[in-house]
């Protein structure tokens, strides 16, 4: 992952070995997206106290997030077929990395 935030890069790391290890290739494949969004400087937006990631593909949509039973969900149309999305692997990281749901997420240096 190609940011300069130390905590970010070990956040993804340890979630990347964990699917690594469960041979997870969906979840492998949302974490690379994620990784090369994140460093690419998507970033992730609260409003209202909502958590939102905006599409990579579609300009000025937003995707809602929000946890169930401690699993990230999100509303884009992969994550309703309850496939993995790099959104929700995106909230992941970056809440492992100690970012969400303080507001300073928005500001971390990539
Ligand atoms: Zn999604």
């Amino acid at each position: 992952m190609k940011t300069g935030n130390e905590k970010v890069r070990q956040a993804f790391k340890e979630m990347m070995n964990a699917a690594v290890d469960r041979k997870d290739k969906r979840r492998i494949n949302a974490l690379h997206k994620a990784a090369a969004l994140l460093s690419a400087g998507v970033r992730l937006r609260f409003v209202g106290g909502v958590l939102f990631v905006p599409s990579a593909t579609n300009a000025g949509v937003l995707y809602r997030l929000w946890k169930e039973n401690g699993v990230w969900k999100c509303d884009c149309a992969a994550s309703l077929r309850g496939e993995p999305c790099w959104h929700t692997a995106a909230a992941a990281i970056i809440e492992r990395a100690g970012y969400l749901p303080a507001p300073s997420y928005q500001t971390y240096a990539a």
